[in-house]
């Protein structure tokens, strides 16, 4: 559906979107399949009335399109389709980098704030920190898997 990036197809469907234009006005890349960029763009502009003490969590964003692979799988992550976008890493929480409790599992952490994620799924988003493997930075746009 947003072709193999592997190959090169994920390029051809790229568009630009102003992330935050107010607070960063810089342009990032999503892909346009499916209404990604358009979404992002409602969620950016939203994001950008937030008061500045948010600023820190939305900008410079750690990142959008990027063909790679899930750590510790094979399959290619939502970032290889141009569908996600990851947030302020350095308040980031990832269940790989937390220990696992006695009993195997791992503890639940999140910094992101409420505020941020619910403009995000307001637009439709998913948001990774609500997974069992969470990976709180994370956002992505996938109304085929919600149908
Ligand atoms: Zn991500």
């Amino acid at each position: 559906m947003y072709g193999d990036c592997r190959k090169g197809e994920t390029a051809r469907t790229l568009v630009d979107v102003i992330w935050l234009p107010k607070k960063w006005g810089k342009t990032i890349r999503m892909t346009r399949i499916n209404g990604v960029a358009g979404q992002l763009s409602k969620v950016s502009r939203e994001l950008d009335q937030l008061p500045a003490k948010y600023d820190s969590f939305l900008f410079p964003p750690a990142g959008t399109v990027n063909c790679r692979v899930i750590e510790g799988t094979k399959r290619l992550s939502a970032h290889g389709s141009a569908t996600a976008i990851d947030i302020a890493q350095q308040h980031s929480d990832y269940w790989r980098w937390a220990k696992p409790d006695s009993k195997g599992r791992y503890p639940y952490r999140n910094h992101i704030p409420t505020e941020i994620v619910e403009i995000f799924e307001k637009h439709g988003f998913i948001w990774g920190g609500r997974w069992y493997h969470y990976d709180t930075m994370h956002f992505e746009y996938r109304p085929e898997l919600l149908k």
